[in-house]
This record gives structure tokens, C-alpha cells and sequence, in this order.
């Protein structure tokens, strides 16, 4: 069942500025969507826009079948079932965790909000620092607190912006664990936007693929990644390596195998690079001017080594678009 309905939002705001167009979504009532794109692509304002604090150009957005009103059709902007959480969370400094959480709070009844208070601390697993204040939290306590406040209210629809861009690789790893889980137990339904692909592909497998505003690409991850719709798409996943006298034609450096018998190219190798699951080479194409990337996964090469590298030539990607570096 669709939960969420973004039908063709544009908007605009100034004349040679297109925030976003003809953008159409469709959620389903407890899916995890990420959004990813560069940074100016809009996905703030989208979000904005759903949550029902932005006014657009053109185009509706709709929640349940009802119609997203902004706030220029509405007296109180925003909804109570669609919460919106900021990259800077804008947390209370002088508030306790507990505080904090029970902030959105205030007009419900006493034992509702106790109930609700340790419900979600015991969830987020931040029980023994509910008297703390946020500044004796670490990033990602931090941002659990803000999730927790958001979803005092029992919202329906989340909808985070870049809430890992602050945290540093260890945390951000545990908090996308954590919130997993959380939000398949509580089967919420969650839009979270992200300028890295990594942290998308992490968080789910249903991604959107946003560019100066536009889609460019939706849908389940493994089917993006084999078939990416254009070099843009393509190169977001990936290094990619062109084929030799080809120019649509390329190949990812984990498809890359070193086989001797059925080579398709040989090189040498001009630099090794140690990383966490394999070593990254750099090899000099021998037939042209190309430097292809390969992945090593048995750390068999040195520099100056020849190379035979071949591939299946079912993981060729045949891609449309100018291949251009990413801004990211
Ligand atoms: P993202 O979140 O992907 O970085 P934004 O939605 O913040 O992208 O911005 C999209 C484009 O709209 C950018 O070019 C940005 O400069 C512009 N923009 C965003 N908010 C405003 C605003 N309040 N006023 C004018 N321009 C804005
Ligand atoms: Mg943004």
C-alpha cells in the first residue's frame, strides 16, 4: 500500500535555479528509501516539501490519500505523523536526553508520556544516559536523541537529512545497525536523503538517484548497480574502466579477473594500494594510453609487474552520458 505519493514537484527559487523537477516518488506504508545525491541536488528541499514546510511550484504531495497541505494552505505548518530530522539535530544543549525526547511532549497526558519516555529510551538503548545533556553524548547518541524526539509523537513517516554526515566511520556504522533494526521493529516508514552511496546501500536496498533535481534513477539497488541507467549512475557505484577502442563501453574493477589463458588485455602495474579488502592497483593498459583500476583480493602484485587482465563479457556496461567526474 503506497503511504507516501510524491506526484511531479517542481520548484524554483530563482529564475536559473531548478531546486527540483518534475520529481515523482511513491512510497510504501513501512519501506526505507534513501535518497542520494550531490550536494545541491535538492534533496533538502524535497524534504522540506513532504513534510509540509516548504511550498512548491508545482505538483502535490500526498500522505495516506490526503493531500500534503504547505504552508501557505496551512495556519500551523507541518504534520505530526511526517517528522522531518535535521542534519544538526537541534537538540536543547541545557535539556537531559530525557528532556529532550519528551520535548514534543508537552500537552500530552502524564502517564502517556512517561510510558512513552521509557519505551523509546529502552528502544534507542539510551537508558543510562537519559539525565545526561547532549553535550556529554557522542554524535550518534546525539542523533539517536533527535530520532527519539521525533518519534515521541509516534510518526508515521520519518524523514532524515544527512544524519550520519557528522559522525565519523565507527559510529556511523553502529547507528545505521541500530536504526535497521529500530525501524523494522517499529515498522515505520523512512525517506533518508544522503550525498553517499555507501551509507544508502548500507541503510537499504531501495534507493533514488537524484541529480540537479531531477531522477535520474529508482529502485531496488542490485538491479542500479547491474543495470545502471547512465555513466552518472554507473560511476556513483564504482570506479569504472573503459574498454580500449570502445568509448561506451566499460568494465568495474571488481569484474576484473587476472587470467592468463583468456586475456583480453595485458598492462603492468604502475601503483599498489593497500586497502581493507583488497589491494587497489593501478595498471598502464599496454594497447593504449588507458589506466585501468583492479582490484587484487589475493595481494599477488608489486609495482612493475605485468598483468593479464581479462573479464566476462556479460559485466560489460554499455553506458550513455559524458563520463565526468562526481562532485560529490
Ligand atoms: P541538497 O539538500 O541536495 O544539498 P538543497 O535542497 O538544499 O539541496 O538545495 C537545492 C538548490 O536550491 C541549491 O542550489 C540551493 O542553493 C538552493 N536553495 C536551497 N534552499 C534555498 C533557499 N531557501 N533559497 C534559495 N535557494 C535555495
Ligand atoms: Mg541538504
Amino acid at each position: 500500500m503506497t503511504l507516501l505519493s510524491i506526484k511531479h514537484i517542481s520548484k524554483q527559487y530563482d529564475k536559473d535555479n531548478h531546486a527540483l523537477t518534475n520529481f515523482s516518488l511513491n512510497i510504501k506504508k513501512g519501506s526505507v528509501w534513501s535518497l542520494v545525491g550531490e550536494s545541491g541536488s535538492g534533496k533538502s528541499t524535497l524534504l522540506r516539501i513532504v513534510a509540509g514546510l516548504e511550498v512548491q511550484d508545482k505538483g502535490e504531495v500526498y500522505f495516506n490519500g490526503e493531500k500534503i497541505l504547505n504552508p501557505t494552505q496551512k495556519l500551523v505548518p507541518g504534520y505530526q505523523e511526517i517528522q522531518l530530522i535535521h542534519q544538526d539535530h537541534h537538540l536543547f544543549p541545557h535539556s537531559t536526553v530525557a528532556e529532550n525526547i519528551m520535548r514534543p511532549l508537552l500537552l500530552f497526558d502524564k502517564d502517556y508520556k512517561k510510558e512513552r519516555l521509557e519505551y523509546l529510551l529502552d528502544l534507542l538503548d539510551l537508558e543510562s544516559h537519559r539525565h545526561k545533556l547532549p553535550r556529554e553524548l557522542s554524535g550518534g547518541q546525539q542523533q539517536k536523541v533527535a530520532i527519539g524526539r521525533a518519534l515521541s509523537l509516534e510518526p508515521e513517516i520519518l524523514l532524515l537529512d544527512e544524519p550520519f554526515s557528522s559522525l565519523d566511520t565507527i559510529q556511523k556504522r553502529i547507528l545505521i545497525g541500530e536504526l535497521k533494526t529500530i525501524f523494522r521493529k517499529l515498522k515505520v516508514t523512512v525517506l533518508l536523503v544522503t550525498h553517499d552511496i555507501d551509507d544508502a546501500m548500507t541503510m537499504t536496498d531501495q534507493l533514488c538517484i537524484i541529480r540537479k533535481g531531477r531522477i535520474i534513477q529508482k529502485g531496488q539497488s542490485k538491479k542500479i548497480h547491474q543495470n545502471p541507467k547512465n555513466y552518472y549512475v554507473a560511476k556513483l557505484l564504482s570506479e569504472l574502466n573503459p574498454l580500449p577502442d570502445r568509448s561506451d563501453s566499460y568494465i568495474r574493477p571488481s569484474e576484473v579477473i587476472f587470467d592468463a589463458t583468456a586475456h583480453a588485455l595485458s598492462g603492468k602495474v604502475r601503483e599498489v594500494q593497500y586497502l581493507v579488502a583488497h589491494n587497489q592497483l593501478k595498471v598502464l593498459v599496454n594497447s593504449s594510453s588507458l589506466e585501468w583500476t583492479v582490484e587484487d583480493r589475493k595481494r599477488k602484485f608489486k609495482k612493475g609487474d605485468r598483468i593479464d587482465l581479462s573479464w566476462d563479457q556479460e559485466k560489460v556496461l554499455y553506458l550513455t552520458g559524458i563520463p565526468m567526474p562526481l562532485t560529490l
